[in-house]
C-alpha cells in the first residue's frame, strides 16, 4: 500500500487503534478525560417539592376569586423543614429551594403580594395548582443515568457528578507516549549552538500538541542516522503505548526508520499518505504498541501529527469525537492549489459580517514553523481542487485556540 488518499489513511488508523483501557480517577483529577462507565443518581433531585421563587406557599384554591387575603402561619426559609400544615385561608412564607409545606399547592412570588397588617398577605392574582413549584425528581430521580460512558468530562460534567456524589470513577486511560527524533544533523536543546546544524524542534512542537489533550510524552531524544543506535532507541519506544518518530522515513540511504522498525516486530500498515504537507508518513502496530512515523520536516510532521495521531490518541483515551471543528469561511485572496494530494494550508481566521474569513499565513513551506505559529486553523483543500477564488467558501479546522477571540462578540 503506497500514497494512501488521507481519509483511506485515517480509516487505516481508526480500524486498527483500539481504547488504551480503564482507570479510576478521583472527581478532582477528571477534568478532560472521558467516562468509562455510566453515572447514576444517587437520589431524587430536589428531594421535596421546592419553591422556585420568593413568595408565598398558598392552596390555589384559595385564590379563585383574588384579590383575596390569607393568614401567614410560618416562614420557611431554604434548609428549613415546614412544622405546619397549610389550612385553608392560611398561607406561608417561603424562600427560593426551600420546601413546600404540607397542604399548600403552589407558590405567588412576592411581587404579586402585599403584606398588611395583622400578619396577613394580600393576594393581588390567582395561580394555579404547581405554580413555581419544582416537584420532586424534577432534575433528576434515583436510578436515572444522568452520564452515560463516553461522555467527556467537562465543568458542567463535573457538576453533575459532583451532584450525584460521584467522588471516583472509571475513565479511559491516556495512552503513554515516547517521542524520538532522529538526524545526524540535529542539535538538541540544550547543545550549543552550531551553524552547520539544525535545532530539533520537532521533538517540542509535537509534545506541545499531546499536552493540549493532557498527555505528557516521554521524550527520548535524538538518535543519530545509525541502525545500531536508532534501533536502541526505537526498542526502547517499542515499550510504550504509542511510539512517535520523526525523520529518517525518507528515501536516503540513511533512512534506516522503515528497516528498522519492522526488524523490531511493528507491522507496517502504511508509509505514505497523499498530502502536502506531510508526505513520508507511516503508521503501524507491534503487538503491544502503535508507531507513527511522521516526516523530519516541522511543519509536515505537526500536520500529520494533527491529522493522524491526535485523532487517534483521542480515540485512544474514548473520546466519541475526536476530529478538530470545521467552520465554512470565505478565502479573502486567491490560492494556487498543486491538485493530486490534500492540502492543508495554514490560515488565520477571522470573522466579518458575512462570517468566518481565511488568509493564508504567508509562504506554506514545510520548514516555515513560523507559519504555524502564526495559524488559527487549517485551510483543507481536496486533492481534485483546481484551485481557490478569492470569496470561495472553504472549510476550516479549528485550533482550539481559535476558539477564542478578542472582542466581547455581541453587544448589548
Ligand atoms: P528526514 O525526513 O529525516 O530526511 O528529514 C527531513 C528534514 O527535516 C531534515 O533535513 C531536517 O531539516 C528536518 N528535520 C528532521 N527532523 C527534525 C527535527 N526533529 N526538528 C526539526 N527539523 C527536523
Ligand atoms: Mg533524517
Amino acid at each position: 500500500m503506497e500514497n494512501l488518499k488521507a481519509s483511506v489513511a485515517q480509516q487505516v488508523i481508526f480500524e486498527t487503534v483500539r481504547t488504551t483501557g480503564i482507570e479510576s480517577v478521583t472527581l478532582e483529577r477528571s477534568l478532560g478525560r472521558v467516562l468509562a462507565e455510566d453515572i447514576r443518581a444517587n437520589r431524587d433531585l430536589p428531594p421535596y417539592p421546592a419553591s422556585a421563587m420568593d413568595g408565598f406557599a398558598v392552596r390555589a384554591a384559595d385564590l379563585a376569586s383574588a384579590p383575596a387575603t390569607l393568614e401567614i402561619i410560618e416562614d420557611i426559609n431554604a434548609g428549613d423543614t415546614p412544622k405546619k400544615t397549610v389550612e385553608a385561608g392560611q398561607c406561608a412564607r417561603i424562600m427560593t429551594g426551600a420546601p413546600l409545606p404540607q397542604g399548600a399547592d403552589a407558590v405567588v412570588k412576592v411581587e404579586d403580594t402585599q403584606e398588611i397588617p395583622a400578619n396577613r398577605v394580600q393576594f393581588n392574582i390567582a395561580t394555579t395548582p404547581g405554580n413555581f413549584v419544582r416537584p420532586r425528581g424534577e432534575s433528576m430521580h434515583v436510578g436515572d443515568v444522568v452520564l452515560k460512558a463516553g461522555t467527556t468530562i467537562t465543568p458542567g460534567v463535573v457538576g453533575v457528578l459532583a451532584t450525584v456524589k460521584a467522588k471516583q470513577f472509571a475513565v479511559y486511560r491516556r495512552p503513554r507516549v515516547a517521542i524520538l527524533s532522529t538526524g545526524d544533523e540535529l542539535e538538541g536543546l540544550d547543545e550549543p549552538v552550531d551553524p552547520n546544524r539544525i535545532p530539533d524542534s520537532n521533538t517540542y512542537a509535537v509534545m506541545a500538541q499531546l499536552q493540549e489533550i493532557g498527555i505528557e510524552p516521554v521524550l527520548l531524544g535524538i538518535a543519530r542516522d545509525n541502525q545500531v543506535e536508532l534501533e536502541a532507541y526505537l526498542q526502547r519506544g517499542l515499550e510504550f503505548d504509542v511510539l512517535l518518530v520523526s525523520g529518517g522515513s525518507s528515501a536516503g540511504v540513511r533512512d534506516y526508520v522503515r528497516s528498522s522498525i519492522e526488524k523490531l516486530g511493528v507491522r507496517v500498515k502504511f508509509w505514505r499518505v497523499s498530502t502536502r504537507p506531510g508526505h513520508p508518513f507511516a503508521f503501524g502496530m507491534s503487538d503491544s504498541t502503535y508507531f507513527f512515523g511522521l516526516p523530519g520536516y516541522p511543519v509536515s510532521s505537526m500536520v500529520c501529527c494533527e491529522q493522524f495521531v491526535m485523532p487517534a490518541l483521542r480515540h485512544m483515551m474514548g473520546q466519541a469525537r475526536p476530529f478538530r471543528r470545521t467552520v465554512s469561511a470565505r478565502l479573502t485572496q486567491v490560492y494556487r492549489t498543486n491538485p493530486g494530494r490534500t492540502e492543508f494550508v495554514r490560515v488565520l481566521v477571522g470573522h466579518d459580517g458575512g462570517g468566518f474569513i481565511a488568509t493564508p499565513t504567508g509562504s506554506q513551506s514545510s520548514v516555515v514553523l513560523l507559519s504555524m505559529a502564526q495559524a488559527d486553523g487549517f485551510m483543507v483543500v481536496p486533492a481534485d481542487c483546481p484551485g481557490l477564488a478569492t470569496g470561495e467558501q472553504v472549510t476550516v479546522q479549528l485550533f482550539d485556540s481559535a476558539v477564542l477571540q478578542d472582542k466581547l462578540g455581541f453587544r448589548e
